[in-house]
């Protein structure tokens, strides 16, 4: 059984109650862990606040070297922790492998910014006085991330906030705790308490996390329901708060592109992780004259994807993470389907698969949330975009298009953040991710990444010292 990280000790926690952890594929435990509750949130944040004293003072190149070991150690351990993220989460361990990897990308591109980040000099307003612009941490954070990527959205929060010096307690998902509360391996050579991890429900370790008066910052992934709460809760203390939230991403396809490559990865973004991706397209308006072959093209695709479990190699769709969310999807396909919605091809359980929660890729031609892809036809461009814009989310987006006049149009009115161009879903570790409108405040990654995890100090210092004459006369 796996327990609680904090202080660098190992613990069951303070409830005595536990929770488990069931694969996705076949619907066994695969693991117990303790439910951490409010003490525990209490002592972890205790922890990496008296951490934070020394930590902040640790130089940035020390800081720098401590995540490149991180980097390693991920690497050294690529394979088990592949493994575990598969038989918590159900996706593909040939992906896994990839992330594990991604992520250790990302401690070595955070090591490398912080070198030489520490804020700037700028002209002074007066002789003889010097104006510093200062980067310092923050203090502890709260790092909340959701079950459908637990590893690499944590590191997106951990890398850049260890990196301005701050000081972290993490906590998972319940239903993927795993990977989690084995990063103890990665971050055990880093001073005691600057590292922990908990966990717990949302609703109360997540809450009591939010609302502790020594933690400053809450970087959260997650629903956009959970992300009103917390943004309402952390009015109260004026927190500083990084929330990447839902999105219902379009692709647009129009009749320039190559159709082939379109299909293909229209199927990569609507089905990848069982759709259970924030930026999976959840929309696809395809251009009139291409329509029907697009159609004709992206069915004969999906009817053909093998539905199965992470470990098999030859899988290409893996289950939803539970039965709630199985059934939730199928409901909402039978309504569509009531409702007069073609479905062109899937929408059901897959025949041959008895035990874990699998659903079939599914192609329907009208628009519905979640891992189903609908296709609907558009006539111009303006039409398009207009569509596209036509959300109260603005995640991700792409565009399916080699003409330039177009593509420019589109990303200059695009409201999403992550804007994409005929390769969707794509990530680097030196750009900004995130979200606009109701898809949350602030960007993950890039410089912008590791400012999300600092603060801002004005130093204005007079060297000289000298009289000013606007003060007032001594009588
Ligand atoms: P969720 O909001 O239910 O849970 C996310 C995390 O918040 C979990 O750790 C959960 O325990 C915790 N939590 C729940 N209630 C809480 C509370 N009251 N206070 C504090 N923490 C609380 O989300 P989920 O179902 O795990 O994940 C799916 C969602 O995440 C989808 O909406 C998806 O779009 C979104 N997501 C967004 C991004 C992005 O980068 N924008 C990336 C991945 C997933």
């Amino acid at each position: 059984m796996r327990r609680l990280w904090i202080d660098g000790e190992f613990t069951n926690g303070s409830t005595g109650q536990s929770i488990q952890v069931v694969d996705p594929a076949t619907e066994e435990v695969v693991d117990v862990v303790p439910k951490g509750g409010v003490a525990d949130v209490d002592r972890a944040v205790a922890a990496a606040l008296r951490a934070f004293a020394a930590w902040k003072r640790v130089p940035a190149l020390q800081r720098a070297d401590l995540l490149v070991e991180t980097a390693r150690r991920l690497r050294a351990n690529q394979e088990d922790f592949a493994l575990t993220l598969t038989r918590e989460t159900g996706r593909t361990l040939r992906k896994n492998r990839g992330y594990v990897d991604w992520s250790a990308t990302c401690f070595e591109y955070y090591a490398g910014l912080i070198r030489d980040r520490r804020g700037r000099v700028i002209p002074s307003a007066e002789p003889g006085q010097l104006n510093l612009v200062i980067k310092e941490p923050m203090g502890v954070v709260g790092c909340i991330v959701p079950f459908n990527y637990p590893l690499m959205l944590i590191v997106w929060k951990v890398a850049p906030a260890l990196a301005a010096g701050n000081t972290v307690v993490i906590k998972p998902a319940s239903q993927t705790p795993l990977t989690t509360l084995d990063l103890n391996r990665v971050f055990d050579h880093f001073p005691k308490g600057v590292v922990n991890i908990i966990t717990g429900a949302g609703a109360e370790v997540g809450d009591a996390l939010v609302m502790h008066k020594d933690v400053p910052c809450i970087a959260f992934t997650g629903s956009t329901a959970t992300g009103q709460r917390i943004y309402r809760m952390g009015a109260e203390r004026i927190k500083k708060l990084h929330l990447e939230l839902g999105g219902s991403d379009a692709a647009i396809v129009c009749a320039d592109c190559d159709l082939e490559a379109a299909v293909r990865a229209v199927a990569w973004t609507g089905f990848l992780n069982a759709g259970q991706v924030c930026t999976s397209a959840e929309r696809v308006y395809v251009e009139q004259p291409v329509h029907g072959r697009f159609l004709e093209l992206f069915s004969a695709l999906t009817g053909k994807l093998v539905v199965g479990p992470g470990l098999d190699p030859k899988t290409e769709v893996t289950p939803l993470i539970g039965s709630k969310e199985r059934d939730q999807v199928d409901a909402r396909v039978q309504q569509a389907r009531r409702e007069g919605a073609e479905i062109v091809t899937g929408g059901r359980r897959p025949e041959g698969l008895p035990k874990g929660w699998f659903y079939e890729p599914t192609v329907l031609k009208e628009e519905i949330f979640g891992p189903v892809v609908p296709i609907m036809p558009f006539s111009t461009f303006d039409e398009a975009l207009a569509l596209a814009n036509d959300s109260p989310y603005g995640l991700g987006a792409t565009l399916f298009s080699t003409d330039a006049k177009k593509v420019r149009r589109y990303y200059e009115e695009i409201q999403v953040g992550n804007v994409w161009v005929n390769d969707p879903l794509v990530d680097n570790p030196a750009g900004p991710f995130g979200g606009m409108k109701m898809s949350g405040l602030g960007r993950e990654l890039g410089e912008e990444g590791l400012e999300e995890f600092q603060q801002t100090k004005h130093v204005h210092w007079d060297i000289e010292a000298r009289i000013k004459p606007w003060w007032y006369p001594l009588c």
